[in-house]
Order: C-alpha cells, then sequence, then structure tokens
C-alpha cells in the first residue's frame, strides 16, 4: 500500500505530503488498511515505527468522512475517539501529530495529562472535542466527574500498553475500558499498540479486542 492507495482524503493527504512522508512505514502499510476496514487491531511496534501516523490516519479519514455528512462537529462535541498513553510527552506527541495531519479540517483533538491542574484542560474538553488524548490517570478523573461524555465514542485506542502495564496503570486502563457508557467492544473499534507481547498483554488484548483481532507483529 502507497498513501495514494490509502484513498484517504485531500486535505489529509496535503498534511501528509507536508510532514515529509512520502512511503508508509510496514506499521503503516499493513495497519492503515486493517484500521481503515474497522477491524481491531493489536500490533507489536516500537516507538519510531510510525505506529502514531498508522492508527491516526486511518481514524481521521473515518471522522472526517462521517462528520462532513452529517455536519455533527460543534461545541460540546464529545469525543469519537480516545487514545491512551502512558507519559505526558508520549500523549503530547500523539496530540501533536493528530493536530498536523487534523490541520485545515472541522476534527479537534485535545489532549489531558496529570501533573497540572485540570481547570484549562477541562475548559479545553467542553469546548468539545472528536478526539481526545490522555493520560490513564487524569482521564479517568475527568471521565469519572462526568467531564467527559462517551456517548459518541467509537475508537478507542491503547498506546505503549506494555509500559502501562509497567507503570502500574492497569487498573486505570480496566476501570477506563469498564467506565458506565463506554461502548462495548462490539460496539467500538479498539487499537491497541505495544513494543512486546507478554502474557499480560496478551491477557488485556483478549478482554479488550474483539475475539477476531488481528495480530500484528
Ligand atoms: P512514531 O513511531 O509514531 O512515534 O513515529 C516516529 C517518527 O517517524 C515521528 O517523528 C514521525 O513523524 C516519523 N514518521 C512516521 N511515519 C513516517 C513516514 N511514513 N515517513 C517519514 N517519517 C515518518
Amino acid at each position: 500500500m502507497t498513501f495514494e492507495e490509502a484513498a484517504l482524503c485531500e486535505s489529509l493527504n496535503k498534511n501528509i505530503s507536508k510532514s515529509g512522508y512520502v512511503k508508509p512505514t510496514p506499521v503503516q502499510k499493513h495497519g492503515i488498511p486493517i484500521i481503515s476496514a474497522g477491524r481491531d487491531l493489536m500490533a507489536c511496534a516500537q516507538t519510531g515505527s510510525g505506529k502514531t501516523a498508522a492508527f491516526l490516519l486511518p481514524m481521521l479519514q473515518r471522522l472526517m468522512a462521517d462528520g462532513v455528512a452529517s455536519s455533527r462537529f460543534s461545541e460540546l462535541q464529545e469525543p469519537e475517539a480516545i487514545i491512551v498513553a502512558p507519559t505526558r510527552e508520549l500523549i503530547n506527541q500523539i496530540y501533536l501529530e493528530a493536530r498536523k495531519f487534523a490541520y485545515g479540517t472541522c476534527v479537534r483533538p485535545v489532549v489531558v495529562y496529570g501533573g497540572v491542574s485540570t481547570g484549562h484542560q477541562i475548559r479545553d474538553v467542553l469546548r468539545g472535542c472528536n478526539v481526545l488524548c490522555g493520560t490513564p490517570g487524569r482521564l479517568m478523573d475527568m471521565i469519572g466527574r462526568g467531564k467527559v461524555g462517551l456517548s459518541k465514542l467509537r475508537y478507542l485506542v491503547l498506546d505503549e500498553a506494555d509500559r502501562m502495564l509497567d507503570m502500574g496503570f492497569e487498573p486505570e486502563m480496566r476501570r477506563l475500558v469498564g467506565s458506565p457508557g463506554m461502548p462495548t467492544k462490539e460496539n467500538r473499534q479498539t487499537l491497541m499498540f505495544s513494543a512486546t507481547f507478554p502474557e499480560d498483554i496478551q491477557r488485556l488484548a483478549a478482554d479488550f479486542l474483539k475475539v477476531d483481532y488481528l495480530f500484528l507483529a
């Protein structure tokens, strides 16, 4: 698959070219068609593999295709996608990449993370967002306080899942996935990325992803 063959919309293609990406990396080449087809995916991919664009591009494409058709982008928009990563640095990188690819479109990404006051992050979320990027604890805090609604959620991405387990975030991840209002795995698309695939990650994949998920290593 080339980027042209991924059949992405013009704004995304423009933003890909502006980023200087010419050729998809292996995880993009194999992952984009699977994600575009709406299937769950467990991918073993390291930082530096291009995994962020692999999940962002098909997800943004589908959000835009649906959003343009129904003009659903507005204030108080609840997130259609939630992306979780273990650290502030990582989630910020994902957020910046999402902003770069969503530039010039009506998709609004927002980022929330711990270690800073929640006030401005809550205001940012309440201004409406389509793609919410967050660290596990802060996301759970905002969902628990009713600041993030889950009624529109269709995509859940868990990035660097093995690091999240190493950092002790398994309870938060399980609470997030089991939150009241979280669509069941049959009613959402779940994507998991991890550098390694030990037993505890296999258990998470079995619990969070649909049975027919694809494994990409
Ligand atoms: P990631 O593994 O998603 O953290 O990406 C690692 C780095 O590779 C980031 O700086 C990306 O901007 C860059 N990158 C991702 N995909 C491509 C591509 N197809 N061509 C060139 N650079 C890329």
